[in-house]
């Protein structure tokens, strides 16, 4: 089974802030997490900054319940583009990106990377070696 480990923000409701919400994740989700920063802002709404490790199914469900209780979820990787100077054209992101936003020009065998078609899964991120592929917060 696939292991999700993602950044997430959480934003608690004011009524939400001393509630054992986070500690649910793990007792009934089986999730795992490292909070990377807390903070309460002055208007009471706690803020949580975090990495949330689990498969797919206990995450989204994990997710579900949050999102159902009342917290405001907010992804951390906004976007991905890659950085020209540095790619190669080796074409290791082109098999490996699940939503086909890369594509070989047949005549230059060049890639070319259509960020339309990017769903952010951090994938080329990870997997191109002169690290070409940058996420943006
Ligand atoms: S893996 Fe990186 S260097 Fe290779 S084609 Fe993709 S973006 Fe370019
Ligand atoms: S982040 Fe994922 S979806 Fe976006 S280009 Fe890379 S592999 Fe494809």
């Amino acid at each position: 089974m696939m292991t999700e480990s993602r950044k997430i923000v959480l934003h608690f409701p004011k009524k939400l802030v001393d509630k054992p919400i986070v500690s649910r994740l793990v007792k009934d989700y089986g999730l795992d997490f490292n909070i990377l920063k807390a903070s309460v802002t002055p208007g009471e709404e706690g803020l949580l900054v975090m990495e949330l490790i689990g498969d797919q199914r206990s995450y989204d469900k994990g997710l579900k319940y949050l999102t159902d209780v009342g917290v405001k979820i907010q992804s951390l990787s906004q976007d991905v583009v890659r950085n020209e100077a540095r790619c190669t054209h080796c074409g290791a992101c082109v098999t490996i990106c699940p939503s086909d936003a890369f594509e070989v020009e047949p005549g230059t065998r060049k890639v070319l990377f259509d960020n339309s078609k990017c769903v952010v899964c951090e994938l080329c991120v990870k997997a191109c070696p002169p690290r070409a592929m940058e996420l943006y917060f």
